[in-house]
């Protein structure tokens, strides 16, 4: 049995988890912090093995910290921080995704196979009117992978804000005569939620931390 506690646990993302999570035969749920619930993440830590964050991207690089710290593994789910000066901190793992849903992890291999043939390349990614950070966190991991596969993406990526909807992406590349859109969209957060267990699964054996994409567990 892994002891998981989320932090972030009354947000939109946390509250799915803590639903995944209690549904699951092989994980217990131990903790959840979250300022709405009137507990911090220092009181759920000692009973966990892993802590799921789902938080803001002003809190999410501490609460990662906090956890290596204390030996907790965590799995990170927080977009728009940057994690990679808590390499070599504590003795637990950290795993980091932008996009915990495989439809997005499998357009962005796309797009990068995409890339060497038509480089050419705008990314639009549409999102929820709530969401703190601009572009996604998909976004960008798209773009640097797309770049990093001979690919040129166009700048600004662009962002759309609306009501109505959840977590959506194209992958546009233009050539003479055509285009190719690579398009995903998670309509709801459920979508997510095999990716997030995969890893609280898998985050302690991790080979290094952090680990940054869900695409390095499958
Ligand atoms: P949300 O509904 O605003 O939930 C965030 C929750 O975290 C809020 O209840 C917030 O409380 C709480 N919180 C803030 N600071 C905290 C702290 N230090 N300790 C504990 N809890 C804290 O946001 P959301 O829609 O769930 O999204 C959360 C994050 O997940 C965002 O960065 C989003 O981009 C990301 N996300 C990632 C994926 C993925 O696949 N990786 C998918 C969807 C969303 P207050 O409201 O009181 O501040």
């Amino acid at each position: 049995m892994i002891n998981v506690a989320v932090c972030g646990a009354a947000g939109r993302m946390g509250q799915t988890v803590c639903d995944a999570v209690q549904a699951a035969d092989d994980l217990s749920l131990v903790g959840r912090a979250d300022p709405l619930l009137d507990t911090a993440l220092v009181d759920v830590l000692g009973d966990a093995d892993v802590v799921v964050d789902f938080t803001t991207p002003d809190a999410a690089v501490e609460n990662a910290r906090t956890c290596l710290e204390a030996g907790v593994h965590c799995v990170m789910g927080t977009t728009g921080a940057d994690f990679s000066a808590l390499e070599g901190v504590g003795s637990a793992n950290l795993f980091v995704a932008p996009n915990f849903a495989i439809g997005a992890v499998l357009m962005m291999e796309l797009a990068q196979r995409v890339a060497p043939h038509m480089p050419e390349c705008e990314i639009v990614e549409l999102h929820h009117d709530r969401k703190l950070d601009a572009p996604s966190g998909t976004a960008k991991r798209t773009a640097d992978l797309v770049r990093a596969a001979g690919g040129n993406v166009h700048e600004p990526i662009h962002s759309v804000r609306l009501p109505g909807l959840v977590a959506h992406q194209e992958v546009v590349f233009g050539g003479p005569g055509q285009t190719l859109t690579i398009r995903h969209d998670s309509t709801a957060r459920e979508s997510f939620m095999p990716g997030v267990l995969l890893a609280v699964r898998k985050v302690a054996s991790l080979e290094r931390s952090p680990t940054v994409g869900l695409e390095h567990l499958l």
